[in-house]
């Protein structure tokens, strides 16, 4: 068992992984990619650090010196050019091309090109009117949202597809007129819901399918009028309804609890899974033949990938639409890639960042549209394929090649990137791993102009002018704003302010989802195997899928 190079454990690597990397690596224009040398944590949190969702800041363009948001904040080492600027005809990527130089290390050649290069200052595609938003597709109206993909009219939303008018959700798709609602797809008007498609009218459902005004329920199927999993006439339903006042966040919360205590009387499966087929992990569809896979779609043939929608696939986070792709992250609309971050079309690219329809790339940076390119030099098919192995070669005597780039090179600190949301560090070991942390994150604290004490109890009463008011989070402390649309929402539908700050509210919906780490344990009813993001010591009752759908259905 060989150990992390990073963190010193042991770690195993499984014939699987062998076979697929094989597979997946062995026709590369490289030659065959070799085994990690980091465990499979250590690997991830690598490809996380290069991504910034959330942390947004506002500086100027390099180019023009307007004001733009951006990942990156003032005095970067590189240039940030406005979206336009950076699609703009006036400037050339190629023009920062270089030879390789045999005598250094590759990395060290690769950074002085990226801090040369313009960046994006976020990524924001075929959008209208979303400025606060990142990593956001074919949408209009948003604010402070992100990995959004054709949606429009949402606040406060992480991972929405294809839905609108939502606020505060988070991975929910095909969704409208919904609050506070998590993995809940197909749903409408519908407000504190977890784990519940093609649900209406309802309210704190947890793993319902097919429900329309039900309130406080678990794991019904196609009910109506059910209130904690009680059948009602719907007269008494409605004036019970009526009972409950929700402009109060203590009879929310008390929701909450009675919900939580019927939620752990029930059983749950051991792994959110839907028309798939011999896969293993959490939160995967329409997939088969997927292992350790999280927040996967449309799979076939993938191992240790997260965030993602491909086949074949090993060792990679955010990959959409490609196939034959190892250790990278974002990758998109490509084949037969490797170590890459941010490329979208092409083929055959390896350790490239922000390339777009590049094919046979090695060491680029901010391409559009060329091929056979090495540190954004352009070479002849020939001579390409001349240069590479010697490249590869000289990158196996450094000990870099096969190695994703290091997390310490990422333009973003330790506590900017999504590695805290996923998988969490301590400062002191950040700092240990000389990873950077900052302490200057673009947030403040201190600055509130107003208490929520100082308001009515009764949202009716709030005045419209409390949009001018800045809060601090009763979480972490953090300050933020309620703006117009939200509020006349929660004027409508009779709900409190909200007392914690957006980044808390996701975190605290996102806690409802396991951990991105299986557990072998057996089904609460028939003894069965199971690998289960559930561990031992979860108070939930687990069940294996058969025994699951005896029960619920
Ligand atoms: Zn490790
Ligand atoms: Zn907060
Ligand atoms: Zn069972």
């Amino acid at each position: 068992m060989p150990n992390c190079k990073q963190c010193n454990q042991g770690f195993e690597i499984s014939n699987e992984e062998n076979a697929l990397r094989e597979k997946l690596t062995g026709d590369f224009e490289t030659g065959l990619v070799p085994q990690p040398t980091q465990c499979l944590v250590c690997r991830m949190r690598r490809k996380m650090a290069w991504r910034n969702e959330m942390t947004l800041y506002k500086r100027d363009c390099d180019k023009t010196g307007k004001s733009i948001i951006s990942i990156y904040p003032s005095n970067t080492d590189f240039p940030v050019y406005s979206k336009n600027e950076w699609w703009g005809n006036d400037w050339d990527a190629m023009s920062y091309g270089r030879e390789f130089d045999f005598s250094r290390p590759f990395f060290e050649q690769f950074v002085e090109l990226f801090n040369k290069v313009p960046k994006l200052p976020l990524i924001s595609v075929n959008t209208e009117n979303s400025d606060y938003c990142n990593f956001i597709w074919d949408s209009r109206n948003s604010y402070l949202s992100y990995c959004i993909y054709k949606s429009e009219s949402l606040i406060h939303c992480y991972w929405l597809y294809h839905s609108r008018d939502c606020i505060d959700c988070s991975y929910c798709f095909r969704s409208e007129r919904c609050y506070e609602c998590t993995d809940c797809n197909d749903s409408q008007n519908s407000k504190f819901c977890i784990l519940s498609h093609n649900c209406s009218d309802s309210l704190f459902l947890y793993d319902c399918r097919g429900c329309s005004n039900c309130f406080g329920c678990v794991g019904l199927r196609n009910k109506k009028y059910y209130m904690f999993n009680q059948k009602l006439p719907k007269d008494e339903y409605e004036k019970r309804l009526k009972g409950f006042d929700l402009q109060k966040q203590e009879h929310i919360d008390a929701v909450k609890t009675k919900l939580n205590a019927l939620r752990l009387k029930l059983p749950h499966r051991y792994s959110i899974q839907d028309k798939t087929e011999n896969c293993t992990g959490d939160y995967i569809f329409e997939s088969k033949d997927c292992h350790n896979c999280y927040q996967l779609y449309n799979g076939r043939d993938c191992i240790n990938v997260e965030d993602s929608d491909c086949e074949d696939c090993q060792d990679s986070y955010h990959i959409g639409w490609a196939s034959f792709i190892y250790d990278s992250y974002s990758v998109c609309n490509n084949k037969s890639s490797a170590f890459s971050i941010q490329c979208d079309g092409g083929s055959d690219l390896f350790y490239s960042y922000c390339c777009y329809n590049l094919s046979h790339g090695f060491g680029c940076d901010g391409i559009r549209q060329n091929e056979y390119c090495i540190l954004n030099k352009k070479y002849s098919k020939e001579q390409y394929q001349e240069l590479l192995p010697k490249i590869v070669e000289h990158m196996r005597g450094t000990g870099e090649w096969g190695e994703f780039f290091p997390a310490h090179l990422s333009p973003f600190a330790y506590n900017e990137s999504v590695i805290p949301s996923f998988y969490p560090l301590e400062k002191d070991e950040v700092l240990r791993r000389k990873w950077r942390w900052k302490d200057d994150l673009p947030f403040t604290k201190g600055k509130e102009s107003i208490s929520h004490t100082e308001l009515s109890e009764n949202i009716s009463d709030i005045p419209l002018s409390v949009t001018n008011e800045i809060f601090a989070c009763d979480e972490c402390g953090k300050n933020y704003k309620i703006i117009d649309q939200e509020l006349r929402y929660y004027k409508n539908e009779n709900l409190p302010l909200p007392k914690n700050c957006p980044h808390c509210r996701n975190a605290n919906r996102l806690k409802f989802r396991n951990p991105r780490r299986l557990f072998s344990r057996k089904c609460d009813k028939c003894g069965e195997s199971i690998r289960s993001s559930y561990s031992l010591e979860r108070p939930e009752i687990v069940y294996c899928e058969s025994c699951y759908l005896k029960e619920v259905y």
